[in-house]
């Protein structure tokens, strides 16, 4: 396991219920989608509707979950969560909607990954909130059509592209949730310090901000960890200098690479002459699946402008070379 991965491991799932924050003004940082929220949500609470459905998309981490449960909290109805791979049959979803309650927010994760048959049922759903079920087979198979509440779909997924097109349609807010900055992060990792009734020194908070790779979920993982060790050595306050030690320990360096981006990007240098090297070798090299390297570790590497996206693949960049203190083979 990784100490930079976005997505949720193990560890995380103890810390971070009490980690979510429950309105959208306690949600720091991603100002742009927060102000469309706050309009849509206020103009929908006063014509007394229901929101309507939100697409949210972008790395993991970044608080897509916390956002739909905020959601639902601002319009004071219900949250309800699931997500694309866990329903697997047409009848799953239709359970589920028709138990829900007029406003609801229906949360799904993983959107892009709902069964075909299972997609279908949602356009009627989310367009005229009705279900069309086909009950029997053979000759006598007839649809029916079932009402449901007006209700939220929040969708959540990686990449807005991986949604097919009729099911995008459908989503009448896409927000797209970016990399956070020092700033927000640093205060991100503040807050979870008092919730964690630890303090930390600012310089501290803002090694953490930068070792995050801007995301909220890989800060609050490394402080807890760096909580620890500073409790060990008998600190009241996180010292930076532990903070160093702690993140020396765990591996992450000064921008927050750790030894895989390390071998991913030294292999395009090292093995490639710096590239372009395709997705699948890259990912044959360090044995990652290449949807993987795609969704969580590779957007961090490009926002820091580490690797570059071209035709032929990935390139190592300038600054690449420069972190590793290797010099560009001039060949042309
Ligand atoms: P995603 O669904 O995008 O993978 P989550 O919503 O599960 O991400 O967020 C991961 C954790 O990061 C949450 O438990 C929360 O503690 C924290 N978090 C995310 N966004 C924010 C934010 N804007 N402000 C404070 N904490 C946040």
């Amino acid at each position: 396991e990784r100490m930079v991965d976005g997505e949720l491991l193990e560890e995380d799932e103890t810390i971070e219920l009490s980690l979510r924050p429950s309105r959208l003004d306690e949600y720091i940082g991603q100002d742009k989608v927060k102000e469309n929220l706050h309009i849509f949500i206020q103009a929908a609470k006063m014509r007394n509707e229901p929101l309507d459905h939100v697409l949210l998309y972008g790395p993991p981490g970044l608080g897509k979950t916390t956002l739909a449960a905020i959601i639902a909290n601002e319009m004071g109805v219900q949250f309800r969560s699931t997500s694309g791979p866990a329903i697997e049959r047409a009848g799953d979803l239709a359970a589920i909607l028709s138990s829900l309650e007029p406003g609801d927010v229906l949360f799904i994760d993983e959107v892009h990954r709902l069964p075909r048959t299972v997609e279908e049922i949602l356009y009627p759903a989310m367009e005229d909130f009705f279900l069309d079920i086909v009950i029997g087979t053979g000759p006598s198979a007839r649809s029916v059509q079932i009402d449901l509440p007006p209700f939220t779909l929040v969708g959540a997924t990686t990449r807005a592209g991986l949604l097919s097109a009729p099911l995008r349609d459908r989503f009448g807010i896409l927000s797209r949730l970016e990399f956070y900055n020092e700033e927000s992060l640093c205060e991100i990792v503040k807050r979870t310090a008092e919730i964690f009734n630890t303090s930390i020194q600012d310089e501290a908070a803002l090694e953490v901000a930068r070792r995050s790779r801007g995301t909220p979920r890989i800060a609050n993982r490394l402080l807890k960890r760096i909580r620890d060790i500073s409790q060990v050595r008998g600190e009241t306050e996180i010292s930076l200098d532990v903070t160093y030690l702690a993140l020396n320990m765990l591996q992450v360096d000064s921008v927050g690479l750790d030894h895989i981006d390390h071998k991913l990007i030294k292999g395009i240098i090292e093995d490639f002459k710096g590239g372009p090297v395709g997705l699948e070798t890259i990912a044959a090299t360090i044995g990652e699946e290449p949807e993987t390297i795609e969704d969580v570790y590779e957007p961090y590497l490009l926002q820091m402008g580490f690797i570059q996206r071209t035709p032929r693949g990935r390139m190592a960049t300038q600054k690449a070379y420069a972190h590793f203190g290797m010099k560009e083979n001039d060949e042309s």
